[in-house]
């Protein structure tokens, strides 16, 4: 998996008010031509701590930076590498004046936990303070309270301003380190506040190899609200113990770990999701599962022998002081479901989207392009501010990310009737032709991709006479 990349993060305080300094954060460049989606559908501001790549240091090593507590035993010798030139870089980036150079100490080192499909990036965290806030603040930057920051964090609107991981991991989780749980083989990242991810090693497609496994959990350690209001009430909630049984000694130390009153939801049947069900129900025998009908038929009672209670989208869920909302997801499958975590306005969406590339959808179990489409449209309404996908890391540009999933779907269906039109013959013709630039590996679950986006060409009556029946 290669050798992991470093980042540097910079918290510029003034503790004589208690506030840091937040950037607004570039935006991913626009598609080339901008679509209509894309124009309706703008994700809303993203401050984060200023921060930029962290090269290995080539040469001598330059002095005229000097951190205090750089040689602290965390496994990382800052030596090694150009905190100079990072700083730099973040410098001149966000347009930061020079009198805010000054003293630096290493605030944290977070490494980051597998999500892959690369190596890691592990973040230095820098801090430095200021005796008075200076003037000449660029535009797109701001002071802000840590209180701001969490409100903003814990209860979003959304289209409100949005803070980023680095804020959070960096200055506002308590814990001197957000890579660990109570597990402590199993590194994870808190993020957004409640919501904890924790890849998993798992019989998953190429090119991931875990699940994120997510849990959360109260933030103030008691539940606030009337369980009344809610269709299911929980101290925690585990969603999608799809682990190998490489690790079910890890994932059985972590269901040890949380409160009895658990609840567990599956976003579908996939053995990547439910793999660690039966260790989940052994160490608690109690857990109440959460799943839609067509998911639960799937699953079968070798994984799941219990009681179930079954949920068709709309339902709320109250972990303690977080909120939650099931959202019925079809697409991936015809029992897939999506979950909004409401504080934070956060989307976990299955299998829906993946962190890197793009996702598949089951036509043996109910996979359609339709309601792929419309899920997608659904998700782009509720405007969330991060997604959570089961694979990969999270996505700070939901909007730009579903708009950009609408946009290749497209184009791939496109590709696929010119395909047909120019003569293709066969299913395997469709795909070798349509996806020349994909590794051939993962032209297999590519095929029912495609038969799908067949299948969506011929309810919209756009394929030639008589070429369904042949390629389908
Ligand atoms: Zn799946």
């Amino acid at each position: 998996m290669g050798s992991p990349s470093y980042r540097l993060a910079v918290a510029i305080t003034v503790p004589s008010t208690g506030e840091f300094l937040v950037a607004r954060q570039p935006r991913p460049p626009s598609p080339p031509e901008e679509d209509e989606d894309y124009r309706r559908f703008v994700d809303s501001d993203l401050y984060d701590l200023p921060a930029a790549p962290l090269e290995p240091l080539v040469g001598e090593p330059r002095s005229e930076v000097a951190v205090a507590g750089a040689d602290s035993a965390t496994g990382l010798d800052l030596s090694r590498l150009d905190v100079s030139a990072a700083l730099d870089q973040i410098f001149d980036r966000f347009g930061l004046p020079d009198g805010m150079r000054g003293e630096w100490r290493r605030l944290k080192y977070v490494e980051e936990a597998e999500f892959g499909p690369d190596a890691g990036v592990n973040t230095v965290f820098l801090i430095g303070s200021l005796v008075s806030k200076l003037d000449g603040l660029p535009e797109s930057c701001k002071w802000m309270t840590k209180e701001c920051a969490l409100g903003l964090l814990s209860e979003a609107k959304p289209g409100s301003d949005r803070i980023g991981q680095y804020a959070y991991i960096g200055l506002m989780n308590s814990r001197l380190s957000s890579n660990s749980t109570a597990v402590p083989a199993l590194p994870s990242q808190e993020f957004p506040p409640g919501i904890t991810l924790v890849p998993m090693k798992s019989k998953t497609l190429q090119p991931f190899r875990t699940t994120n496994l997510v849990v959360v959990r109260a933030t103030n350690g008691a539940g606030e609200s009337t369980c009344s209001d809610f269709f299911a009430c929980g101290d925690a909630l585990l969603l999608d113990p799809g682990c190998s049984s490489q690790v079910h000694a890890e994932l059985a130390d972590l269901v040890d770990s949380l409160p009895k009153k658990l609840l567990v939801l599956v976003t579908h049947h996939h053995h990547d999701h439910i793999e660690g069900l039966s260790v989940v129900q052994r160490c608690n025998p109690d857990s109440v599962l959460l799943a839609h009908q067509n998911t639960m038929n799937r699953i079968g009672k070798g994984n799941w022998q219990i009681d179930y209670t079954s949920v068709t989208g709309g339902e709320k869920i109250c972990i303690g002081d977080q909120e939650l909302q099931v959202i019925y997801a079809p697409g991936h499958t015809d029992g897939h479901m999506g979950l909004l975590h409401v504080n934070t306005n956060t989307l976990i969406v299955g299998d829906h989207c993946v962190g890197h590339g793009s996702a598949t959808l089951d036509s043996r179990s109910g996979g359609n392009m339709k309601d792929y489409f419309e899920t997608t449209y659904k998700f782009l309404d509720l405007s969330p501010h991060v997604i959570i996908p089961m694979h990969g890391r999270i996505n700070l540009w939901p909007k730009h990310m579903l708009c950009g999933y609408l946009r290749n779907r497209r184009s791939r269906e496109a590709s696929i009737l010119q395909s047909i039109e120019n003569g293709a013959q066969t299913l395997f013709e469709v795909v070798s032709k349509t996806y020349s630039d994909v590794d051939r590996k993962l032209w297999i679950p590519a095929s029912f991709n495609v038969r799908l986006h067949v299948d969506h060409l011929n309810s919209q009556h756009k394929l030639p006479k008589g070429t369904y029946c042949r390629i389908i």
